[in-house]
């Protein structure tokens, strides 16, 4: 009896462990999660250093170091040295133009612009290629959601004077790294970061290499940061491979002073789950995020549908307190929706005392999402045509 108990403890131990296995194997096209215990194991995994005490406050400006979202980064201590001497940075990023910009984009939107207020010059890609290989939509049909996405990052306060933007199907420069990386990729190496995907992701990937390079190749030289979500880790993970064994052979046998290439770096943060509690905000659950053009009375419903960390009833808020860690109307407060880090402490510490309720402070919520899309449409009515003139799309 006892071995066959040990035996049962051993497959349920190794059960969990090939489950985790695989889940760490990322798919940054996937609609999956990955939760805190997953990110511990993938830090170890793929050897994503943790934001320090140190780093965080080099970077306590930008509120999602500040308020520990952003957890883990590569390459983070080539950007502070270029910030202390003074030198060119770059920050990254880009959008699938595949519908209308949403709570789930937001994180990764705002991240850039912090970086732009830091000082980094801000390279924006509109990945239409990555929207064919990954949804199936023609460049043309994506165009006017590229005008849409780019005017709202535009009202979100990202600075066309020291951006570049491009739109992927546009940009020789990423489709000849494409193609120059991409006689260093075996189908070993796809298969391991990827798994078995269609060849067109394969070649979205290899693109988006060129958009991560892209800032080095047309400025010079300089460490560029990408900020992403974790699950967006194979991406990262591929481009430093591709590009530090690229320009390993190109520069075999000369002689080199100055660094002739940054290995990208990259942050990463945790990803906000569903509204509605479920795994992750997927435009196959309506319910479990809203878009920025949707009627203020559906983001209305939506937020007061959200998943608290609240308990039955009243009386047992009062003497349990609530649980805000576990809560949707807390962490979007935490990540877009409240800008003052004191009252954001203050309604932690009521909720868990049972000093606030939830419907008091779902209220609150709402009147804070409210009052920052109607501000946010009102910005981005005024620079849709400026938009279209950046992207060149009439
Ligand atoms: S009081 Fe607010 S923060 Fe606390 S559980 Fe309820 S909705 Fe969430």
């Amino acid at each position: 009896m006892f071995y066959f108990v040990v035996i049962l403890i051993i497959i349920k131990h190794y059960k969990i462990y090939f489950y985790k296995k695989e889940y760490v194997n990322m798919d940054p096209w996937s609609s999956d999660n990955i939760d805190d215990d997953d990110i511990d194991r993938i830090i170890k995994e793929f050897g994503i250093e943790v934001v320090s005490e140190s780093v965080r406050q080099k970077f306590i400006s930008n509120r999602f170091f500040r308020r520990k979202i952003i957890f883990g980064h590569r390459s983070l201590d080539d950007i502070i040295k270029a910030i202390e001497s003074d030198k060119h940075w770059a920050v990254m990023s880009g959008i699938k133009p595949s519908g209308p910009f949403h709570l789930g984009t937001l994180t990764t939107a705002l991240e850039i612009v912090e970086f732009q207020k830091m000082g980094a010059k801000a390279y924006y890609c509109i990945a239409d290629i990555e929207s064919w290989e990954d949804n199936g939509i023609p460049y043309e049909e994506a165009e006017e959601s590229a005008v849409d996405n780019l005017a709202d990052i535009l009202a979100l306060g990202l600075d066309p004077k020291k951006s570049y933007i491009w739109r992927q199907s546009k940009e020789p420069i990423v489709k000849n790294v494409c193609f120059k990386v991409g006689r260093l990729l075996t189908q070993n190496m796809v298969n391991a970061i990827y798994g078995e995907k269609p060849f067109g992701l394969y070649l979205a990937a290899l693109i988006q290499v060129g958009d991560i390079v892209l800032p080095q190749l047309m400025d010079g030289p300089q460490p560029t940061v990408v900020p992403v979500g974790i699950d967006q880790d194979p991406h990262i993970r591929l481009t430093r491979d591709l590009t530090r064994r690229y320009y390993k052979e190109k520069m075999e046998g000369k002689k080199i002073v100055e660094p002739a290439f940054f290995l990208p770096g990259a942050t990463y943060h945790r990803l906000l789950p569903g509204l509605d509690g479920t795994d992750k905000m997927s435009k196959r659950n309506p319910n479990s995020y809203f878009t920025f053009n949707e009627p203020i009375e559906s983001i209305t419903k939506k937020v007061r549908g959200a998943l608290t960390g609240g308990r039955r009833n009243k009386k047992e808020q009062q003497e349990l307190g609530g649980e805000p860690q576990k809560c949707m109307i807390y962490k979007i407060l935490m990540y877009h929706f409240e800008d003052d880090d004191e009252k954001l402490a203050e309604n932690f510490e009521q909720c868990v005392k049972g000093e606030l309720l939830c419907g008091e402070c779902k209220k609150n919520a709402v009147e804070k999402v409210v009052s920052f899309i109607e501000a946010h449409e009102e910005k981005k009515e005024k620079l849709v045509d400026k938009a279209r003139k950046i992207l060149n799309i009439e």
